[in-house]
């Protein structure tokens, strides 16, 4: 009997489906880029100007990630659970410091992604100057559908929206990304070195909002896929 070196399990390795692929792709680091469309960055108070300003970043631990058609529970310590409907690129090479240009090379394709958030512990905590984390690092707050492959395809537009219960609650264009996907890789490049399986989630539109249990949210963005999500009972 082989005794185990790990005093108790170590966590699942995190993956996603590829669509039209039998393998699943490894989960490597979760990014979320802020503020990344001009209309959201004004629902939440805090326009963004592309000529001072500069991309931010946030991350949630692989371990919250789940996958599209999941039923998560209403998470606790919220009153104001909200979503957010964002485009997913999902890295398949290794880049450090990429340039704009060659920033296509590490895309290995896309999905949809919802990040779920505490909104009103994001507010109080932003507004205290402390970490995001209690209200972005949520479990089960990182959902994400099948991904597309499209190895060095540059998605540049394309219908993004999010339903609660059939009704259209977000509704825009991946032409109004602040950052763009080039950008953004070129980007969190300078600071990360960038792995296969590392997502980022490129920002929500405008029109996020609070969810309850027994809503079901379908989002959609052209040209990549669908996502599902049901909310539980806390
Ligand atoms: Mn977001």
């Amino acid at each position: 009997m082989t005794q185990s070196p790990y005093l108790w399990s170590p966590p699942p390795i995190q993956s996603l489906a590829v669509r039209g692929a039998a393998a699943r792709a490894p989960v490597n680091r979760l990014f979320f880029v802020g503020r990344n469309y001009h209309a959201h960055a004004a629902e939440m108070g805090r326009p963004v100007d592309r000529s001072v300003d500069r991309p931010f970043y946030f991350t949630k631990s692989p371990q919250a990630l789940v996958e599209s058609g999941a039923s998560v529970a209403y998470p606790p310590e919220t009153a104001n659970y909200h979503h957010e409907m964002e485009l997913v690129v999902v890295i398949g090479d290794r880049g450090f410091r990429v340039t704009v240009e060659n920033a296509h090379r590490l895309i290995y394709g896309y999905a949809c992604g919802l990040d779920m958030t505490r909104r009103d512990l994001q507010f109080a905590l932003r507004d205290k100057g402390r970490p995001w984390d209690l209200a972005k690092n949520v479990e089960g707050s990182a959902v994400v559908s099948d991904i597309v492959p499209a190895p060095g395809v540059v998605l540049e537009r394309g219908a993004i929206e999010l339903s609660v219960n059939k009704e259209i609650r977000q509704r825009s264009d991946l032409d109004k990304l602040i950052w763009n996907v080039r950008e953004l890789i070129a980007d969190l490049s300078l600071f990360y070195h960038l792995e296969p399986g590392d997502l980022i989630f490129t920002g929500t539109p405008e029109g996020v909002g609070p969810v309850k249990p027994g809503d079901v949210l379908e989002g959609r963005i052209e040209g990549v896929g669908t996502i599902a999500l049901t909310i539980a009972p806390p």
